[in-house]
């Protein structure tokens, strides 16, 4: 049941079929059969190519009907690229300059023509490979905040919130894939899973931890049924691309209406991750500032997203949910009002935190700064530090209410 015409691009047919485009061809300049088109796609689900000629280069990213890391044995609906597309511009205009610009989409074809980043690299490798980014945390706390305000009941006329709520409720194929990779398939015997052998012992502690299972399904809840904002869905080290002071994020085809604290808490978990697996990755004299670079990305990530968030609250309150006519208007602050939502954002966090950590060792999709690791004993080793603060996390995240607690907590596992 593929739409008529869908026809994937190959790095021969792509100049071919991109050529007529006149916005997309005098981007590229020249003629489209010289163009130099790569594959270059890395990622777990797309085709991504960059095409280059003589006035420049784009980015175009095409769905597959199945899912690429699997391949057609496991289907994965092209609509996708809708979801993707319609991600891409609400965030540009919630965040500008944030994300790609979009310059053509096909929806027939589950084709996006974007803005080439470029000397941009992924942000997982180069915190494997120890570079830093310059305000990095600011930029993406306040990427995160501002989604999420201004995708939320907080800020939007309320029926268009509840038609991009409409609209997004159909990504059901994404949110599945979130729903059982990342919620549930850690803790039983799943048959896409896979773990470093090491590990056996540790994660029969975790699937015999029903407490902690219980906990994680109190956070499916949460994701499957609190749709208050537009969640990126996908916010991982391997979705931010940087240069060494600028960042953009890319890849949000997970897009759905879920619970604020979701993309604040997978990206923590993510640069958790890059803290626990240092060790593998630098020399002895290395390894303490650049870890304690990390731990202070991650204090002030939770710091830039609580003051944006504030900053929002107090200028772009102008949606259904706490109305001013009812705090500023009667000389009522609604400072407490504000500190109660940002403690319940950051008490989701710390669970899906914990989560996150939990799936990118023992489910399907595994993470390049565990993976890498060639010893397994030592991988193995750091894993399961991950795994345990992971349960930390999910257990006790009532007990880590400040992003202090959570640094404090990482620095016991590590
Ligand atoms: P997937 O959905 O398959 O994970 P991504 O959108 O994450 O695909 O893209 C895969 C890879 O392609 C990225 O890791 C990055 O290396 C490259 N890439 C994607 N978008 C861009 C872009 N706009 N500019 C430069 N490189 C990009
Ligand atoms: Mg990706
Ligand atoms: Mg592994
Ligand atoms: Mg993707």
């Amino acid at each position: 049941d593929l739409p008529a015409g869908y026809d994937p691009l190959t790095v021969d047919t792509l100049g071919a079929r991109l050529g007529g485009l006149a916005d997309v061809a005098t981007r590229i300049g020249g003629d489209p059969g010289a163009w130099d088109v790569r594959e270059v796609g890395d990622g777990n689900l797309n085709l991504v190519f960059i095409v280059t000629g003589p006035a420049g280069s784009v980015v175009v990213k095409q769905a597959l009907p199945y899912v690429r890391l699997v391949g057609d044995s496991w289907p994965l609906p092209l609509k996708r690229a809708f979801f993707e597309y319609h991600a891409l511009i609400r965030q540009a205009a919630r965040d500008p300059g944030r994300v790609p610009q979009v310059h053509y989409f096909d929806d027939s074809q589950a084709l996006i023509v974007m803005e080439f980043l470029s000397p941009h690299t992924i942000l997982r490798g180069r915190l494997i490979a120890g570079q830093k980014t310059a305000g990095l945390a600011d930029t993406l706390g306040r990427f995160a905040a501002r989604t999420a305000f201004r995708g939320s009941d907080l800020a939007m006329p309320t029926a268009q919130r509840k038609a991009d709520a409409a609209l997004f409720l159909d990504n059901v194929a994404l949110c599945d894939i979130t729903e059982s990779l990342v919620f549930t398939d850690p803790y039983f015997d799943a048959p896409r899973n896979h773990h470093t052998p090491e590990l056996g012992p540790v994660v029969a502690t975790l699937r015999a931890d029903v407490a902690m299972k219980t906990q994680v399904q109190h956070m499916l809840t949460r994701f499957a049924s609190h749709g208050e904002t537009m969640l990126h869905g996908d916010l991982h080290t391997g979705s931010v691309m940087c240069t060494d002071d600028d960042l953009r994020v890319i890849d949000p085809e997970f897009a759905c209406y879920g619970p604020m604290g979701f993309d604040l808490g997978m990206m923590l978990a993510n640069f958790l991750m890059a803290y626990l697996s240092q060790p593998a990755h630098r020399s002895a004299s290395d390894l303490p500032a650049f870890q304690t670079w990390i731990l202070s990305v991650i204090r002030d990530i939770a710091a830039s997203y609580g003051d944006e968030f504030g900053h929002l609250w107090h200028h772009e309150r102008t949606g259904i949910l706490y109305p001013p006519a009812l705090f500023e208007d009667q000389g009522h602050s609604s400072g407490p009002a504000l500190a109660d939502r940002l403690a319940a954002i950051w008490q989701d966090a710390m669970g899906f935190c914990g989560i996150e950590m939990h799936r990118r060792v023992l489910s399907l999709a595994h993470n390049a700064e565990f993976e890498t690791i060639a010893d397994t004993a030592l991988r193995a080793r750091l894993e399961a530090r991950n795994l345990m603060m992971g349960r930390d996390l999910i257990l006790n995240r009532a007990d880590i209410a400040t992003p202090g607690d959570l640094v404090a907590l990482a620095q016991r596992y590590n």
